[in-house]
C-alpha cells in the first residue's frame, strides 16, 4: 500500500524541480556474493563490474565536479570493504554514501534472516567510512519485501529509494511499517538500456536514455516535482557516455532553474516543510 503526499510549497533556490542523480556502486566486490554459482569464476563479467570502481566513479566524480552537481552513490557492503579509499573519496567531494545491501542479494529471493545479514553487514561496513548510519536505502535489483521494509524502519533508515509507485515522493507501506520512497524507474535507470553482459541486456541506446531523461527533467520542472535518475559507474562511466551526462546536466540547466542535490538532502527538505511518513 501507498499514501500520497504533498508536494513542498517551494524548493531550495526557488528551484522549477529538484533533480537527483544516484549512482549505485555495485562492483566485482559486492557479485561475488550474489546467488554463488561459480559467478566469481567468470573473469570477464567480474573485470566489467571491476571497471565501476577503477573507472567509471573517477569518470562520474571528474563530471559531478566539472558540473558543481553533489549526489548520491548506492554502495553494498562488500563494496566499501574492497575499495574503502574510493569510499571516501565519494564522500570527502561532499556526495551522499546510502546503503545498498552487503553483497547486493536481491530481498526477495533471500530468507529474512539473510536479509536481516545485508541489512546489518551493510550498516557495519559504511557507517565507520560515513562516520555515521547511511540515511538512505536502494534495494539491490530494485526489489524490497515486506520484511526488507520493517529492517530499514527497526534500522532507523530514514528513506528507501527502490520502489516505483509515483514520480514523487510518497510513503511505501506494508504491514505496520511504513518509510517516506524517492522513488525510481527503469526508464530512468541506465542498466535497461545501457548494460550488456553475456547473459542478457542491450547496447546502443545512449541516445535513446538521455532524450529520456532530459525529458523527464522537462516534464518535473512543469510539475514543479522531484525526481531521481539512476546510473551505475560500471555503464555510465564508459568512454563518452559521461560526457553526455554532463551535457544533459548543462543543458537542462539552461532551460530550467534546478536544484541538483543528493537524495538526503531532498528528504530533509521535505522535513523541513512539515511533509513527513
Ligand atoms: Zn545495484
Amino acid at each position: 500500500m501507498a499514501r500520497a503526499l504533498s508536494l513542498p510549497k517551494a524548493w531550495p533556490g526557488a528551484a522549477s524541480a529538484a533533480v537527483s542523480l544516484s549512482f549505485d556502486v555495485d562492483t566485482d566486490a559486492a557479485w561475488r556474493g550474489f546467488n554463488g554459482d561459480g559467478i566469481a569464476e567468470r573473469l570477464a563479467l567480474m573485470s566489467q563490474m571491476r571497471y565501476g570502481a577503477v573507472r567509471g566513479v573517477p569518470r562520474v566524480l571528474a563530471a559531478l565536479a566539472a558540473t558543481d552537481v553533489r549526489a548520491t552513490f548506492f554502495v553494498p557492503g562488500a563494496t566499501a570493504l574492497a575499495y574503502p579509499d574510493l569510499v571516501r573519496r565519494i564522500l570527502s567531494e561532499g556526495h551522499e554514501v546510502g546503503h545498498h545491501g552487503h553483497h547486493h542479494l536481491a530481498p526477495h529471493k533471500i530468507s529474512v534472516a539473510q536479509q536481516r545479514e545485508e541489512i546489518e553487514r551493510g550498516l557495519e561496513a559504511l557507517t565507520p567510512l560515513i562516520g555515521a548510519a547511511p540515511v538512505g536505502y536502494r534495494a539491490p535489483f530494485a526489489e524490497i519485501t515486506p520484511e526488507t521494509l520493517a529492517l530499514l524502519v527497526e534500522h532507523g533508515i530514514g528513506y528507501d529509494s527502490s520502489c516505483m509507485g509515483d514520480d514523487r515522493p510518497y510513503v511505501e507501506e506494508a504491514g505496520a511499517s511504513a518509510i517516506l520512497e524517492l522513488p525510481i524507474e527503469w526508464r530512468l535507470d541506465d542498466a535497461p538500456f545501457m548494460l550488456k553482459t553475456e547473459d542478457d541486456g542491450s547496447l546502443d541506446h545512449a541516445g535513446d536514455v538521455l532524450r529520456q531523461w532530459s525529458e523527464e527533467i522537462d516534464q518535473a520542472a512543469d510539475e514543479r516535482r522531484s525526481t531521481t535518475i539512476v546510473m551505475h559507474p560500471e555503464i555510465i562511466g564508459r568512454g563518452a557516455r559521461v560526457v553526455h551526462l554532463e551535457t544533459l546536466i548543462r543543458e537542462a540547466r539552461e532551460r530550467h532553474a534546478l536544484w541538483l542535490a543528493p537524495l538526503a538532502e531532498v528528504a530533509a527538505h521535505l522535513r523541513d516543510e512539515g511533509i513527513e511518513p
